[in-house]
Formats: structure tokens, C-alpha cells, sequence
């Protein structure tokens, strides 16, 4: 029997890792940054979400060995030029709370029809020494008054799904895999998985 294939997600986030291993499945065993030594972790500076996702991809490729998939994602609002995008994780010192209410004051007075949002996501795939491969998701929608729901994370409470007047945070974890700029970049990257 031929050993499986091993997939450093370079990730420590526990729901990103039980999706990409439902998607998987058993054809790849898929190790997280929890499952390895410390690696020292690579500052996300690119203008881009592509940009950050190959550099983080690339580093833990080259530190581990391993091929390594790495995603970076955020939410880039029309009406703010694209902001917070890259800086999504970062718009504001505290807790997610404290950043979607940066962004409802940011957006006060803003009428409906010009609250457009979306979100994104770069996921790279680097074998050491090797080429990046690149898959991007989108979920269109726009930025709602007062958060709603309670699952998720980040912005999902003020993220209104452009196709249904719910916001991500009242979507179960399927209904949000199944919509999400992640779930969208996943399903585009698991042939090249599969492939491993
Ligand atoms: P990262 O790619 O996991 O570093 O995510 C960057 C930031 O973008 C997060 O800290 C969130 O603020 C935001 N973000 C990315 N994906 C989502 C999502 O699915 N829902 C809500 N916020 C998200």
C-alpha cells in the first residue's frame, strides 16, 4: 500500500482545518501548524490577498518540506475603495466586535444600494522548491445596519448575502461552507489536492 499523500494547511484555525479535510476527505492527510515544531510565522504585508496567500504558502513550504497550502482572506467594501481588505484582520485594536463596529460607524448615512461588499479569498498551493498554484472565492453581499446572528466569525454579523436577506452570522456552518469565499476557493483547489 502506497503511503497517503501529506498537506501541511499552514493554518491554526480549527474550522478552516475540519472544512479542508471534509473536502479531502481520505485521499490526503492533512497536518495543521499545531501538528508541527514552530515555524517562525512570515509577516503578511502583500497589497493582495493572491500575494499573501503565496508568501505564507511558500514559507512553510521551504521551512517543513512539505507541500503547503495557506489561505488569507478579508472583506473589501465598494464604498470605502476595497477597505479593509488585506487589513481585515487588523481595521481596528480589539476584538471582532470592536472592527465591525468600526466599520458601521465608517458607513453611517451610507444609503442601502451603496454598501456593496464582498468577501475574499486567495488560497495557494506550494510544493517545495516548486511553482504556487492560486484559486480565489468570492461571496457578494453588502454591509447591513446592526449585526445579526450569532455564528462565524469577523464581520459575518453585518455581512448581508446579496441572494437572501440573512446575514452570514445565521447560517449554520454548512449553509455558510456551501456560499463562502472560502468554501467557493476550496471546491476550485481540491482537484489540485486530490492531485497531490
Ligand atoms: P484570515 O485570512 O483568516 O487572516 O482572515 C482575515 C480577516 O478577514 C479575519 O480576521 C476576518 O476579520 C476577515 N474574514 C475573513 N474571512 C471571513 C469570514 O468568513 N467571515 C468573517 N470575516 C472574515
Amino acid at each position: 500500500m502506497t503511503a497517503k499523500p501529506r498537506l501541511l494547511f499552514a493554518t491554526t484555525n480549527k474550522g478552516k482545518l475540519r472544512e479542508l479535510r471534509e473536502l479531502v476527505g481520505d485521499a490526503v492527510e492533512v497536518v495543521s501548524l499545531a501538528d508541527l515544531p514552530p515555524v517562525p510565522e512570515p509577516v503578511e504585508d502583500g497589497a493582495t490577498f493572491e500575494e499573501n496567500a503565496v508568501k505564507k504558502a511558500r514559507a512553510y513550504a521551504d521551512a517543513t518540506g512539505l507541500p503547503t497550502l495557506a489561505d488569507d482572506s478579508g472583506l473589501c467594501v465598494d464604498a470605502l475603495g476595497g477597505e479593509p481588505g488585506v487589513h481585515s484582520a487588523r481595521y481596528a485594536p480589539g476584538d471582532d466586535r470592536a472592527r465591525y463596529e468600526k466599520l458601521l460607524g465608517a458607513l453611517a448615512g451610507v444609503p442601502d444600494d451603496k454598501r456593496t461588499a464582498s468577501f475574499r479569498c486567495a488560497l495557494a498551493l506550494v510544493r517545495p522548491g516548486g511553482e504556487a498554484r492560486v484559486e480565489v472565492g468570492r461571496c457578494e453581499g453588502r454591509i447591513g445596519h446592526a449585526p445579526r446572528g450569532t455564528h462565524g466569525f469577523g464581520y459575518d454579523p453585518v455581512f448581508i448575502l446579496s441572494d437572501r436577506d440573512r446575514s452570514m452570522a445565521e447560517l449554520t456552518p454548512e449553509e455558510k461552507a456551501a456560499v463562502s469565499h472560502r468554501g467557493a476557493a476550496f471546491r476550485k483547489m481540491r482537484p489540485h489536492l486530490l492531485g497531490l
